[in-house]
């Protein structure tokens, strides 16, 4: 590597990468030079994304089917990414889905509250565990090197009150990373959080279409600006790189506006 954000020879995977800011950060990693794997279930949207990637840069991409709820199908896509890049030195667990705008945790039905937890809370866990089994193995051999980073779950919001969302996921994916940073130290392993405000994905479509949310959030946004995936570029390359070695369980604010835990 010639400089700190050249990063040929890394190896990263996305969940979630086909889309939203894990296209936003696949695209930074790759133009550095990083081989990325993109995970996500929709075929479709891969082979857009894989695209859009192989357009855009010196690294390597892939794209992968696969659903992180099915922790089968998370093994499979893991190894099946050693196999192609021989590594993984980074992995952005940022596959998620929303929690279905402004209703009442009392609104919720069963089904809702399963799916939007298993996605957004077993898809990090399991796939931070697979990892980190990957890179502990690695600093075994005298390769130490990793970075386990969420972005997901922050913003599976389950709740209304005093006119706030309320993400009942994001404390938990918080405190997982928090726990991880530590346990994961001597490896030379770093763990990290991206919190992003609100930024414009197929996600959060039906909030920017709703004029009242937009009127409502934008005075609360101090650079007065909702985000775009492509805000999460430059993160993702920072994480990656060298100069990110000191930080660990930090937690990176993308634009002004939060919601509540
Ligand atoms: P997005 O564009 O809708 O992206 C969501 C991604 O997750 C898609 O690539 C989707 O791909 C994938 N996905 C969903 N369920 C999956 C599953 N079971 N297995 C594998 N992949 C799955 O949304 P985004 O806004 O970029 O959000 C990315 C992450 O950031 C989410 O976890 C979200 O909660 C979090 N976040 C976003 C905001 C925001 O303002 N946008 C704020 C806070 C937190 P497939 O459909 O192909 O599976």
């Amino acid at each position: 590597m010639s400089n700190n954000f050249d990063l040929s020879g890394r190896v990263a995977v996305i969940t979630g990468g086909n889309s939203g800011i894990g296209l936003g950060m696949a695209e930074g990693l790759v133009r550095a030079g990083c081989a990325v794997s993109i995970w996500g279930r929709n075929a479709e949207k891969n082979e857009k994304a894989l695209a859009t990637l192989k357009a855009c840069g010196a690294g390597k991409a892939e794209a992968r089917r696969c659903d992180v709820t099915d922790r089968a199908s998370l093994e499979e896509a893991f190894a099946a990414t050693l196999k192609s890049f021989g590594r993984v030195d980074g992995c952005f667990a940022n596959a998620g889905i929303g929690g279905g705008g402004r209703r009442a945790f009392i609104d919720r039905t069963e089904e809702e509250w399963r799916r939007m937890f298993t996605t957004n809370l077993d898809g990090v866990f399991h796939v931070l565990q697979i990892a980190a089994r990957h890179m502990v193995d690695r600093a075994g051999k005298g390769d130490a090197f990793g970075r386990l980073v969420a972005t997901s779950s922050l913003a599976s919001i389950m709740g209304t009150a005093r006119n706030e969302h309320y993400a009942g996921t994001k404390a938990a994916v918080t405190a997982l990373i928090r726990a991880l940073a530590v346990e994961h130290a001597r490896y030379g392993i770093t763990a990290n959080v991206i919190l992003p405000g609100w930024i414009k994905s197929e996600m959060t479509s039906g909030l920017f279409a709703n004029e009242k949310f937009v009127e409502n959030n934008m005075p609360r946004i101090p650079v007065r600006r909702f985000g775009e995936a492509s805000d999460f570029s430059g993160i993702a390359v920072y994480l990656m790189s060298g100069l990110s070695s000191y930080h660990t369980a930090d937690s990176f604010i993308i634009d002004g506006a939060y919601s509540a835990y």
